[in-house]
Order: C-alpha cells, then structure tokens, then sequence
C-alpha cells in the first residue's frame, strides 16, 4: 500500500515548491530492487537434529518479488555481502518509489485544485 500524504491545509505554492524539491533530489538508483528481504529459519532431514526439538537451523535470509498474482521469484541470499547488497537494492526501490508517490499524490491534489500539471509557474 502507498503512503498516503495529506495535502489538503498546504497551499498550492507549497505544494508546487514541494514538487519542485522532489523533482530535483529524485534520482533513479541504478541498484534498486523492488522485493523484500525476509528470514527464515528451518528443519533439516535428520530426525534427532537439535531442530527437531526447536532449535531451528538459521536464520536464512531470501529475496522475495511478487512479480504477479501468485507468480513469486524467491532465491537464497547465500552470502552475508548478498544478503546486504539485498537490503540496500530493496532500500533504495522504496525510498525512490516513496518520493515516486509524494510526487503522484501532489500532481492529483494540483490536478484537483484545477492547475495545470504541466507549466511550472503557480497560476494566482
Ligand atoms: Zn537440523
């Protein structure tokens, strides 16, 4: 679900320097991943393993992508390094796709107010 920005009490020249900020610090980070991070821990095969009695193998970490309604990509991070380069690919996707949406919630309150989306100047 986005995050949902409350606009209503701001002026439309607040909002229109908001965008203009938003616009000139959003920039595409090349290592962005949009999936999550999530740990696991697990049983083995062997029936009088330590696991067996609660003590769970892990914790493991995977890369999970919703690609589409029931069609999931997930993958073992297999090393500490991937597990961290997971975390900052999947960091920058929600940090980028925050300011993507701050930036689509103030065009839709601007587009409400009557403004026009398109010319940079606030109209009076
Ligand atoms: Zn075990």
């Amino acid at each position: 679900m986005a995050k949902v920005f409350a606009f209503a009490r701001k002026s439309t020249l607040a909002l229109r320097q908001r965008r203009a900020a938003l616009v000139r610090s959003l920039r595409l980070p090349p290592a962005l991943i949009r999936a999550s991070v999530v740990e696991r821990f697990g049983t083995c095969g062997s029936l009088t393993c330590r696991c067996r009695s609660g003590a769970k193998h892990g914790p493991y970490y995977y890369l999970t992508q919703c690609l589409a309604p029931g069609k999931v990509r997930k993958f073992l991070l297999k090393t500490d390094p991937a597990v961290a380069q997971a975390r900052r690919a999947t960091a920058s996707f929600n940090a980028f796709y925050d300011g993507l949406e701050e930036l689509s919630q103030i065009n839709t309150e601007l587009l409400h107010r009557g403004e026009d989306l398109e010319g940079g100047a606030p109209s009076a």
